[in-house]
């Protein structure tokens, strides 16, 4: 398994406001691919992906070395392409630089890949889009973990599960004071549909808000050690 990342560190975007307020240091919401390596046998290849060779199932990489691929997720995440911006239009259109959408734990990784929603290869054309659901990176993580799993089914034949979706999305809005809101979702019609959705609500106890915090920071906990190990 191989993961292709031009940059040598991560910087979360999720708990950025954590760092903004004061709650986090820099370094908290930075994070390192090095135990991906050790721990888990993850080949981490420091470099930018140019191009996908379809026909060759092959990854074209700035240092111009071509990596083989059984099976290729591509989850670049977003980019701004301030040239695309219409005259008049106070904000820029978002575009995806390669193919992706969020991923949470996967970039582009050739070989039998590491999980994200979106996928290049064989798999594309069976996978859900976003649809309702938010693009957060528990969403991203949600959907990495389901395509990990038809991915391995597709190469071990291990068996599959129906596709199931969760997010969950916290505000921190005083110190213990965080709302939240979130849903489950599935696979309909080719898009990734509703189930089931919350939002926390005005006046609710100082407890609940303090409990909502602890799980934010739990998760983000969580969801560090699913991407970084
Ligand atoms: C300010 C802010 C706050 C947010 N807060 C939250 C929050 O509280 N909770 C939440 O759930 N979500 C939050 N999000 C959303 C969350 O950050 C994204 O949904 C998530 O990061 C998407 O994950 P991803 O893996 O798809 O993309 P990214 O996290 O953008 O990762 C893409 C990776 O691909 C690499 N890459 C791109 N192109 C190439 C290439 N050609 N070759 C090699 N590598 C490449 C990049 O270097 C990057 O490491 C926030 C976003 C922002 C901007």
């Amino acid at each position: 398994m191989t993961l292709v990342e031009e940059n040598e560190v991560y910087q979360t975007c999720f708990h950025s406001n954590l760092f903004l307020g004061g709650f986090k240091s820099y370094a908290d919401i930075t994070h390192r691919y090095d135990d991906l390596a050790r721990k888990h046998g993850i080949a981490v290849v420091r470099a930018r992906a140019e191009r996908i060779d379809r026909d060759k199932k092959e990854v074209v990489l700035s240092t111009g070395q071509r990596l083989p691929y059984d099976r290729l997720v591509v989850a670049p995440g977003i980019d701004l392409k301030y040239d695309l911006r219409p005259a008049g239009r106070r904000r820029p259109r978002r575009r995806c630089p390669m193919a992706g959408s969020p991923a949470g734990t996967a970039r582009s990784s050739g070989r039998s890949s590491t999980p994200s929603p979106m996928a290049g290869s064989s798999s594309w054309s069976r996978r859900p889009i976003a649809g309702d659901m938010p693009k957060s990176a528990f969403s991203a993580n949600s959907q990495a973990k389901v395509a990990a799993m038809t991915i391995r089914g597709e190469l071990t034949g291990a068996r599959t599960f129906p596709a199931r979706y969760v997010n969950t999305c916290w505000s921190l809005v005083e110190t213990d004071d965080a709302i939240k809101v979130g849903g489950r979702y599935e696979a309909k019609d080719g898009k990734i549909a509703a189930t089931e959705t919350f939002v926390s609500q005005p006046d609710e106890a100082a407890d609940l808000r303090k409990a909502n915090q602890a799980e934010n920071i739990g998760w983000y906990e969580a969801i560090s050690a699913d991407m970084f190990g």
